[in-house]
């Protein structure tokens, strides 16, 4: 049976990896420690049996930084799909915000060419991540974003956002068109974020 919606669903969601997909292990380039977020697996399963074109979009600056090799980054990237894919699409800014690429989020450049990649219009792309740089990149791109804050987030970038779930089942919520959530207002909700520092992703 189909609910009836007002607003289409989107077609494509791309996926913020660390923090959003998996939990966040700054710079990790073991596939061992790859974990799925709570919800993480229900959620792309429940997409992929509605029709949506899945995919994941992730700053890995850990490369540019020397920290982390490509073919690391491969072996975590094939980890995930292993867990939670396939995905349809893949991909990731190897740079620093130094380096002045189109794609290293906020940039929109990796959002646009994922979907293009996937045949979709940007407008009918969901972005899900969980810091600020994630929802500017799919604002930047036409397309819509859902922040998912973590203890990593922001309150200003919670604050800014157009719209905020609170984890990965809510997420399917907004994604089935199931309701609206509003975005949090001037007694938004707290953040761990007092004194947290955060390493560049
Ligand atoms: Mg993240
Ligand atoms: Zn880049």
């Amino acid at each position: 049976m189909t609910k009836q919606t007002k607003q289409a669903p989107s077609r494509g969601v791309l996926f913020d990896r660390d923090g959003t997909l998996i939990v966040n292990v700054p710079y990790n380039g073991l596939p061992d420690r790859v974990v799925p977020m709570p919800g993480a697996r229900a959620l792309v399963s429940t997409l992929r049996a509605h029709g949506f074109k899945l995919g994941v979009v992730s700053n890995q600056s850990g490369i540019a930084r020397g920290l982390l090799t490509r073919d690391a980054v491969a072996a975590v990237n094939d980890r995930v799909d292993r867990l939670l894919g396939p995905f349809d699409v893949w991909k990731h800014c190897p740079h620093i915000e130094e380096d002045g690429c189109a794609c290293r989020k906020p940039k929109p450049g990796m959002i646009l060419d994922a979907a293009s990649n996937l045949g979709l219009n940007p407008k009918d792309v969901t972005v899900v991540g969980d810091i600020g740089a994630d929802v500017e990149a799919a604002r930047a791109a036409g397309a819509r974003g859902i922040l998912v804050p973590t203890a990593e987030t922001l309150r200003e970038e919670a604050e800014s956002a157009e719209e905020v779930a609170t984890d990965l089942h809510e997420v399917l919520a907004l994604l089935l068109g199931e309701y609206q959530h509003p975005a949090p207002d001037s007694e938004g909700r707290e953040f761990q974020d007092a004194g947290r520092k955060r390493v560049a992703p």
